[in-house]
């Protein structure tokens, strides 16, 4: 093994979460998301984290690419291995950082050694690298303050590493640190970011999907559990509770006052999200609502809609532009399979004059006709729960 990737983690100064609790969830993801890529070990020195590959066949390009999406990191670097000698460590940094090396133009050597019985100080390993490279690469002088490149070598127990500058990771808290909530996830591109931003703040999420068959497709159904697929690289794996809705919506459209129907609608959605949330132990809902954004998506829509329920409605997306959440799906890769033109249940149905300013006392009664707690377990009962 001569290579290793070395990670740096975040928010460790977060009052009342602590610190080995942190580190024990990160490791126990890390783990997870390395499963299918080959067998590492990961340990924690000193707030770095090490991910170390067993074998020659661990995929270290998929480990890279999956350490990336993991919360809780703010940094990772690639770091190669090599003999606890000087020249072997000169000779790794050439051939390991040749191209940043060729490409800088100032740059500075920086040691650690674990290891107290080298017979170099950190700083006499760190002049000699540095002056050997700088003998070698007629395009670098020294800059110690703002160099463009730092070489850092760590000299451990068993081996010595040499890596660049560290690449920023996907930062957060660890998924599972802050428990866990139900996720509305539509087929936009709201709720997938949505999603995103609580995962991050190291929140587990199980997805609850309303589901309006034959008013919508079963492409539409797989398009949502396409955008639950893609988030897990940073979500982790999850259940889908696919929601029969159809019985709901079309007694709705019997007895509802058209100007109501989505207010009622979203209610519903919110008791059921709420059952879900009961059976799973999650604390809180989570939506991609965003204030103004439609009719539904006033204050006063929101406190008729969050009042069915008695968990918190965290909302990440509710202050953002458009702009600035199809940046965020665009860079988790979300957005292009978001905008695939299917039919979501909320567009089913929906009056031409919905009610913007709703109170309470209306929304009840319009619902005073129905038998309110059968509709919900009908429709809990009929939950189909897909694994992604
Ligand atoms: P999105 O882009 O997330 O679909 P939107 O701007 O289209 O949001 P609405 O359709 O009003 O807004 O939905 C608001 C929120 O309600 C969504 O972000 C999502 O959290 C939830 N929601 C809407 N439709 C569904 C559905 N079919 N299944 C699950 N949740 C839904
Ligand atoms: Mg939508």
């Amino acid at each position: 093994m001569n290579e290793m990737i070395l990670l740096k983690l975040g928010e460790l100064v977060l009052k009342g979460l602590n610190r080995r609790a942190f580190e024990d969830k990160l490791q126990a993801n890390i783990y997870r998301r390395l499963n299918h890529l080959g067998q590492f070990r990961v340990y924690t020195r000193q707030s770095t984290t090490y991910v170390e590959p067993m074998t020659d066949s661990c995929d270290m390009d998929g480990a890279w690419e999956a350490l990336k999406k993991v919360f809780g990191i703010v940094g990772l670097s690639r770091a190669r291995a090599c003999e606890k000698d000087k020249d072997a460590i000169l000779a790794a940094a050439r051939g390991y950082l040749d191209n940043q090396l060729r490409a800088a133009r100032t740059f500075k050597v920086e040691t650690k050694r674990a290891d107290k019985t080298f017979p170099m100080t950190s700083i006499q390993l760190s002049q000699y690298v540095g002056g050997e490279l700088h003998e070698l690469y007629d395009n670098l002088s020294v800059d110690v303050h703002h160099p463009e490149l730092t070489v850092h070598v760590e000299i451990r127990d068993y081996a010595a590493f040499v890596h660049a500058d560290p690449e920023p990771g996907a930062g957060g808290l660890p998924v599972g640190i802050n428990g866990r909530a139900v996720s509305l996830l539509s087929g936009g591109i709201d709720s997938p970011v949505a999603s995103y931003m609580i995962a991050k703040r190291g929140v587990a999420l199980e997805m609850v999907h309303f589901f309006s068959y034959p008013y919508t497709s079963n492409e539409a159904r797989d398009k949502v559990l396409e955008l639950a697929r893609l988030l897990t690289p940073y979500c982790g794996r999850m259940v889908v509770h696919v929601v029969p809705f159809t019985a709901i919506q079309e007694e709705l459209r019997r007895s509802c006052p058209p100007e109501l129907f989505t207010l009622v609608m979203r209610r519903f959605m919110m008791r059921i999200s709420t059952q879900v949330a009961r059976r799973i132990g999650a604390k809180a809902l989570v939506t991609g609502e965003c204030l103004g954004q439609v009719a539904s998506q006033t204050m006063e829509a929101m406190t008729v809609t969050g009042a069915v329920t008695g968990l918190p409605v965290l909302r990440p997306v509710v202050g953002m532009d458009k702009e600035d959440i199809v940046q965020i799906s665009r860079k988790i890769g979300t957005f292009e399979t978001s905008i695939l033109p299917y039919e979501d249940c909320c567009t089913v149905f929906t009056p031409k004059h919905p009610r913007l300013r709703p109170t309470l006392e209306e929304l009840e009664a319009a619902e005073a006709p129905l038998d309110i707690e059968a509709m919900v377990q009908a429709a809990v009962d009929g939950i189909e729960r897909v694994q992604v």
